[in-house]
This record gives C-alpha cells, sequence and structure tokens, in this order.
C-alpha cells in the first residue's frame, strides 16, 4: 500500500494513477474535514461558494486537460475581473479597453497609437518595462498602473515591497496591448460543472483508494509499512522546522449573505489602493446560479503563522528558495524533478514551495508519476 499526504488535487491524482494505472492501494491522509484542498468548494444557500478564494481553471497543457475531463464536465468560463481605480471600476488586465475607460479618448487613442507602434498589438510588457522609457506618454503608463494596481496590492497581498519578490509574480500584471479583456489567454478555461470538490470526488472514487479525512501525518502510528509516501503538506514541517520556518502567505476570507440578487458587477473586483482587502469575489457567477441573495467573500491577506491559519501562497524569492532548497539537500533531491528521501516524495504547491496553479500541479503529478512508475 502507499500512503498519500494531502487530498487537494495534487495528492488525488496521484492516488488515482496509482490505484488505477498500477491497480495497487493507497491510503490518502488529510488533516482537514474535507478534501480537495484549497480547491474546496461546498453550497452554502444553493450557492457554490469557493471557500478558499477564486478558483478558475485555465490551461494550455491539453494532457492535464483531458485528464481531468474524465472526471468532470465543464463550464466553459474567461475570467473578466474589474479593478478599482480612483474610485472607477475597470476592467482588469490592463488592456486598450481600460485605457478607454479612464482616459479622454484623444489621450487613449494616443497612448494605444504608441504602444501598439513600439510593442505591437497581441503583446503583454511587464510594467516595470516601462519605467526605462523616454516617451512621455508610455512612462506615465507605466507609472500610473504601477502605482494604481501594483504597487499597494503588491504590499498588500505579500507583505513585501514589489523588487522584493520574485519577477515572475510582478510579470502576472502586465499591461496587455489589446481588447482582449480575459484575465487569462489559455486554450482551455473552465469550472467543473459540479464544483471542484466533486470533481476531486470523482477523482478519489475508485476501489483500490482508501480517504482518511481529520489525519495528521505526524499522529500516523506507523508509516514504515507503506511501500512508497508521497508527501503534499509543507516541507519544512515535515522536517520539524530544523532549518527554521519557510515563509507563506496566509489569507483571511469573510464570507457573507447579502440580500440582493447580485452584488458587484464581475466575478472578481480588485482593491488596490482602497480597504485593507484585495478582492471581493461573487461566487454565483462561477456556475450562473440564480439565487435572490447573492454571497460574497472578502479576502485580506495575512502573515501565515503556525497553527493559528493556512499556508496558502509560497514566498518565492531568493533568500527562501534557497531556504528549500536546503530542505531539499535533506531529502536528498537534487531537483525539484527528483526530490526523495528514502521512499518520501515531496510535491504540491506545499511540497514543492512553488507557485502552482491547479494545471501546473497537475501537470508535475503527471510527470512524477512516469518518472517514478516508468
Ligand atoms: P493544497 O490544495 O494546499 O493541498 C494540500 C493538502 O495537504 C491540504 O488539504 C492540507 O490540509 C493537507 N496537508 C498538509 N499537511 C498535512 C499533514 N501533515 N497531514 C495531513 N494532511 C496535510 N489555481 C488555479 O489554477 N486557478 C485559480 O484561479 C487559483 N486561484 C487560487 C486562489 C487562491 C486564494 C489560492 C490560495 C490558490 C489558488 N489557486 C488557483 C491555486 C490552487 O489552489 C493550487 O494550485 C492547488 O490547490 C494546489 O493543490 P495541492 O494539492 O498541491 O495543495
Ligand atoms: N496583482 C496586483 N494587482 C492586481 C492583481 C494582481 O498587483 O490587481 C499582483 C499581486 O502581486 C498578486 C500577483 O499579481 O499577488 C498575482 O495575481 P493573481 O491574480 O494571479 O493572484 P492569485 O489569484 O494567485 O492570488
Amino acid at each position: 500500500m502507499y500512503l498519500i499526504v494531502g487530498a487537494g488535487i495534487s495528492g488525488s491524482v496521484l492516488a488515482n494513477l496509482i490505484a488505477d494505472r498500477l491497480n495497487e492501494e493507497v491510503l490518502i491522509i488529510d488533516r482537514r474535514e474535507h478534501i480537495a484542498g484549497n480547491c474546496y468548494d461546498s453550497k452554502i444557500e444553493n450557492i457554490t461558494v469557493h471557500k478558499y478564494g477564486p478558483h478558475i481553471f485555465h490551461t494550455n497543457n491539453k494532457e492535464v486537460w483531458d485528464y481531468l475531463s474524465n472526471f468532470t464536465k465543464w463550464r466553459y468560463f474567461y475570467l473578466k475581473p474589474n479593478v478599482m481605480i480612483e474610485g472607477n471600476r475597470v476592467s482588469l488586465p490592463f488592456t486598450l479597453k481600460t485605457l478607454r475607460e479612464l482616459f479622454s479618448e484623444s489621450m487613449a487613442e494616443r497612448i494605444e497609437n504608441k504602444l501598439i507602434t513600439k510593442y505591437g498589438y497581441g503583446v503583454k510588457v511587464p510594467i516595470l518595462d516601462f519605467q526605462k522609457s523616454k516617451d512621455k506618454d508610455l512612462n506615465f503608463i507605466g507609472k500610473f498602473v504601477y502605482e494604481n494596481v501594483f504597487k499597494n496590492y503588491t504590499i498588500k497581498q505579500w507583505g513585501l515591497k514589489p523588487e522584493e519578490i520574485d519577477a515572475s509574480v510582478t510579470a502576472r500584471v502586465p499591461i496587455y496591448i489589446s481588447n482582449d479583456a480575459r484575465y487569462f489567454q489559455d486554450k482551455y478555461q473552465a469550472i467543473p460543472q459540479e464544483g471542484y470538490t466533486k470533481l476531486i470526488e470523482n477523482i478519489l472514487n475508485h476501489k483500490n483508494i482508501t480517504v482518511q479525512l481529520n489525519t495528521d501525518y505526524k499522529d500516523l502510528p506507523n508509516t514504515k509499512e507503506f511501500k512508497a509516501i508521497f508527501y503534499t503538506g509543507a516541507i519544512d514541517e515535515y522536517f520539524n522546522y530544523q532549518y527554521g520556518e519557510l515563509p507563506y502567505r496566509s489569507l483571511k476570507f469573510d464570507i457573507l449573505t447579502i440580500d440582493k440578487e447580485y452584488y458587484q458587477k464581475s466575478v472578481v473586483t480588485n482593491y488596490p489602493n482602497d480597504y485593507d482587502f484585495t478582492r471581493i469575489t461573487e461566487h454565483k457567477y462561477f456556475l450562473d446560479e440564480k439565487s435572490n441573495n447573492t454571497i460574497i467573500s472578502i479576502e485580506y491577506p495575512q502573515v501565515f503563522s503556525l497553527g493559528k491559519n493556512e499556508r496558502y501562497y509560497p514566498i518565492n524569492n531568493e533568500k527562501n528558495d534557497k531556504l528549500y532548497n536546503k530542505y531539499l539537500t535533506l531529502s536528498a533531491g537534487r531537483s525539484r524533478e527528483s526530490k526523495k528521501i528514502e521512499n518520501v516524495y515531496f510535491f504540491g504547491r506545499l511540497g514543492d514551495y512553488k507557485y502552482y496553479n491547479m494545471d501546473l500541479a497537475v501537470e508535475r503529478v503527471l510527470k512524477l508519476f512516469k518518472e517514478i512508475f516508468k
């Protein structure tokens, strides 16, 4: 029998692969009282609520899409969030459309022409690139987006200055020289028709899989009997924090029922400069659920503190990645691809300490499975 720690999407997909393709038995445990990890959703008053924040599945990876499609039908869904800028609700990502929503026609047209001439249509330019620009308008727009979309949202979200965070995070909010108002441009974008929890339930529904909830790895009496252990929890916790704690970011969600049909015009509204929260999600939009009430969640970033809240985001930067790599050496792994301590493998958002979206988490598992059981 194999043991999998964590019944999030990473652990669950691996459980299914081992159970189904190898016809081997799997015990999968989770210390929470539910499956699905941070993708968990559940109904509150007939509305499917994403308990741990808005989750939109998006990928360019056909193998990942096809694999998950074995377990769910999809509702195609394009995230088109809004962002509050100086009291105006405008579209995000910052596109040519946003320019027109914010500025006079002549100004928007002038900047649009300069952007297209310099970078070309359909190009995503990281906002930091504009700071080097000698053109007054391009320099202005770079600074404007930095100040009004990026800077304070990032400080709130990460508790760090933008320059203290990995550039891949900043690159997630470019100026997109396009009229395409979708937040993601991936080929496949959808929400599982019956929700994420049902998707994970279907993945785990196999005669060779036993699910045990409310069970922490450290409380298992005997782990020697397992053929291998696959661990999707935090690697620093596994090694008893012997080199110190890896930093994570957490969140607090205020989930509120509002007594009107709709609260806001889009599923997600970001608040970079206003208030202490970063975004408000209105959940009925995900599956286009009808109801006289609506449910929103207000998202407040927090420091992760052991025993007080959950780990949501690894904070990837040079210092923290170095500490992670120290733990990796303990696990005798040489790279993120092959981390192994005797028969224990680490993966998932916490095990790899990587800011994975769901598709990358699944891609990692499909590769890991091939690597180990080829
Ligand atoms: P997790 O979901 O964290 O699962 C790990 C599980 O292990 C948890 O259930 C935990 O309880 C359990 N565990 C840990 N330690 C132990 C232990 N010692 N014993 C027993 N159990 C243990 N991705 C997208 O693709 N699109 C999105 O729109 C998106 N939005 C997001 C919004 C927010 C606010 C957050 C936080 C994440 C978002 N993600 C999104 C990312 C997505 O949540 C992750 O990619 C995915 O959850 C990773 O799954 P995982 O199984 O690796 O980790
Ligand atoms: N970001 C920002 N302003 C926004 C949206 C995002 O500055 O309005 C930055 C911020 O640093 C955030 C990162 O971009 O943490 C990634 O944003 P994304 O929406 O992808 O975050 P997630 O859904 O993973 O929390």
